[in-house]
């Protein structure tokens, strides 16, 4: 069995290969040929969450990981994919939201409601200064900050997006988890209330009373 010594030694020696890859295209692929999607949350713990390791100061690193806020599709995340697939030989994509997630907590209408307040037009919005054709029509705002009313249904949303979207190639293998932050375990999105029991998965139960603005459901 080789000691860590050499497993360092072998993958320090490898680093110039690894921090120069990219410009090998789709030949210098990441070691899992994989792209995460994930919510920026802190209580998500992607690597302990999948059993990998996203970078590593000591060359390699299993994927490339995108995080937001909700681990939802946004058009960045579509952009990130895109490159990532089509150009660095990544083969599958794997979407990671959680429970308790905090676009759980508020109702978008409430939010932009909130901005107003501070003084914020979401009607009048450039919302990229570099990239001033990418425009919400008017309306939507609320949309665009995508709450959800419920993670597990949010989470095979965003998997049969990512599978539709005509810039994702069709071979990609696309799967979505919830991760529970009640028992910090992984599991398959579900609709059935016994695998949801004693966690967190539904606006309602943060007290939104309103349903979000159309965009999951
Ligand atoms: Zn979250």
């Amino acid at each position: 069995m080789a000691t860590l010594k050499d497993e360092l030694t072998q993958r320090t020696e490898q680093f110039d290969h690894w921090a120069t890859r990219r410009r090998y295209g789709p030949d210098g692929p990441n070691n899992r040929r994989l792209w995460v999607l994930a919510c920026m949350d802190e209580r998500l713990p992607v690597d302990e969450a999948l059993g990998i390791r996203v970078d590593t100061p000591v060359g390699g690193g299993d994927a490339h990981c995108f995080r937001n806020a909700g681990g939802i599709v946004t058009e960045d995340a579509i952009r990130s994919a895109m490159l990532t697939c089509n150009f660095f030989g990544t083969r599958e994509i794997v979407i990671v939201q959680h429970t308790q997630c905090g676009m759980l907590s508020a109702n978008a209408k409430d939010l932009e409601a909130a901005l107003r307040d501070k003084g914020v037009d979401p009607d009048n919005l450039t919302l990229d200064p570099t990239l001033p054709e990418l425009k919400l029509d008017k309306g939507g705002f609320a949309k665009w900050i995508g709450m959800m009313d419920d993670v597990d249904v949010t989470c095979m949303k965003t998997v049969e997006t990512f599978r539709n979207h005509p810039l994702i190639p069709k071979d990609v293998t696309v799967s979505g988890w919830v991760w529970e932050v009640e028992t910090r375990r992984l599991r398959a999105p579900t609709q059935e209330a016994e695998a949801r029991a004693r966690t967190d998965v539904t606006s309602g139960q943060f007290g939104v009373k309103d349903k979000q603005p159309g965009r999951w459901s």
